[in-house]
């Protein structure tokens, strides 16, 4: 089984050029991600001149790996939301990642970027009873904040989903899906066709106050952006703050008409389920079936496991095959990948506490959030912006202390705080959903 990113196979990245010399400027920005791109093209707009500096390729991350659900609710869904920030908030926070979703069609659209944009409904589905009363709430939540919903019982979600064993769903529309890394490279290369300097193969060493080293080179600048995401930990950053769950994401060889016909049998849908750790799936432009998931054994690792992708392939299509019989999913690739998380599933973004010059983004746990944070920040350097700062500040209070975290060990902590930010009131959900875990793992 091939394990290296499908998508780099299909595409090389850009060749780049890596920085050379020293260098004095206004702002740079440490990572060629989604946020760090946005961030950039937010000051271009501006007329503020901005410097990338990315240790491989832009895209490279986690931005350049994704299934590539534009949604907004990518590891926090709006019913969380509500119930940990109240109605009012939970729609402002909301409304900012929907801003993220509308940034990345924008670019998609004004600059006819090619990465397989297709429009397709979410489609959120209960595993189980418990599943579906949780797709019951997140309806609830949308109606009451005004967003069109449809809920569907067990026997309807049939007229949509060709599979078994699901107790039910809600859908809702403005969410698309699009190839990432083809989006990342393309958005590069708009930036350097505008003028905007991106250094590729120029790793960042440390951080000190003004100025960076990377290559060797020193860089002096008033503002620095790190919008590296969980590789900020590698700097010596947000040791508190921050950690990186691992997921993955395989892609069959086009299916048939007929397989696609009775898998949706009216329109095509990015589909994933209630489960904690949650399984996810939609048809590419080209007919593939991309498939994403994990395992409780390989989500909190420390690092990437070589071993990991076969297990991980076994148990996606056992999966598939299970909810779809009959149908062959054929899979050509697996690839792991890692993203920056936080202990409540919301991205951090502020200013370091001793140093006002350096600005975090980081944790941004989807595209939308890291596209709205890269604006938002670029909105701070120009114009000041604060109004999310308490919101997403790397300083606010977390579940466990650092104490709990040195005793508990940093991956426990952020399993079981990320229990508590998903299923709060729902404390014997969460227990159960461990359980169903660990006896998958056996
Ligand atoms: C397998 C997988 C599937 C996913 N699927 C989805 C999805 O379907 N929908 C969704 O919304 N989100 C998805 N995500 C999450 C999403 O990819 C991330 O939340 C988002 O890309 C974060 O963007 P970023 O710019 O903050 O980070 P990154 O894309 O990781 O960017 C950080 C950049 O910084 C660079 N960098 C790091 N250290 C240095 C250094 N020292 N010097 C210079 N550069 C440095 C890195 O090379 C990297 O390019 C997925 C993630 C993975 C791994």
């Amino acid at each position: 089984m091939n394990t290296d990113v499908y998508w780099q196979q299909e595409k090389e990245p850009s060749a780049g050029t890596a920085l050379e010399q020293d260098l004095v400027c206004d702002i740079v920005i440490v990572g060629g991600g989604m946020a760090g791109l946005m961030c950039a093209q937010q000051l271009h707009k501006a007329g503020i001149a901005a410097v990338i500096l990315e240790k491989d390729f832009c895209g490279a991350g986690a931005s350049g790996k994704t299934s590539g659900f534009i949604t907004p609710d990518s590891e926090i869904e709006l019913s969380s939301l509500v119930e940990n920030y109240g109605p009012t908030e939970a729609k402002r926070i909301w409304e900012f990642v929907v801003s993220g979703v509308d940034a990345i069609r924008s670019n998609i659209e004004q600059y006819k970027i090619d990465c397989d944009y297709e429009v397709q409904d979410s489609l959120f589905v209960g595993t189980n009873k418990r599943g579906f009363e949780h797709t019951q709430e997140e309806h609830a939540a949308r109606q009451q904040l005004s967003y069109e919903s449809t809920l569907y019982t067990q026997e309807r979600l049939s007229e949509v989903l060709g599979a078994q064993g699901y107790f039910g769903g809600v859908r809702y529309p403005d969410t698309f899906g699009m190839n990432s890394y083809l989006y990342c490279q393309a958005l590069r290369d708009v930036l350097v066709g505008e003028g905007v300097v991106i250094y590729e193969h120029t790793a960042v060493t440390s951080l000190g106050k003004g100025s960076l080293v990377a290559n060797g080179k020193k860089i002096m600048a008033k503002h620095i952006v790190v919008a590296a995401d969980h590789f900020a930990l590698q700097l010596g950053l947000l040791d508190y703050q921050l950690y990186h769950i691992q997921t993955f994401l395989g892609i069959t060889k086009p299916l048939s008409d007929d397989a696609i016909k009775q898998i949706f049998p009216q329109d095509r849908m990015m589909v994933w389920d209630t489960d904690l750790v949650y399984e996810y799936y939609r048809l590419t432009g080209d007919n593939r079936m991309l498939i994403g998931g994990a395992d409780l054994r390989y989500t909190y690792e420390m690092n990437e496991r070589p071993e990991a992708p076969r297990p991980i392939a076994r148990k996606m299509l056992k999966y598939m095959e299970q909810r779809f019989p009959g149908i062959e999913f054929p899979l050509e690739s697996i690839w792991p990948g890692m993203l920056g998380v936080t202990k409540d599933l919301l991205p951090i973004m502020g200013q370091d506490k001793d140093d006002a010059s350096v600005t975090y983004i980081a944790a941004a746990s989807g595209l939308p959030w890291a596209a709205a944070l890269g604006k938002y920040v670029a909105d701070k350097v120009k114009d000041g912006r604060s109004d999310f700062d308490s919101v997403f500040t790397p300083y606010r209070t977390f579940v466990a202390s650092r104490l709990i975290e040195k005793i508990a060990h940093k991956q426990i902590t952020y399993a079981l705080a990320h229990g508590y930010a998903k299923y709060q009131s729902r404390i014997f959900a969460l227990i159960a959903d461990m359980a169903k875990e660990l006896y998958k793992m056996l």
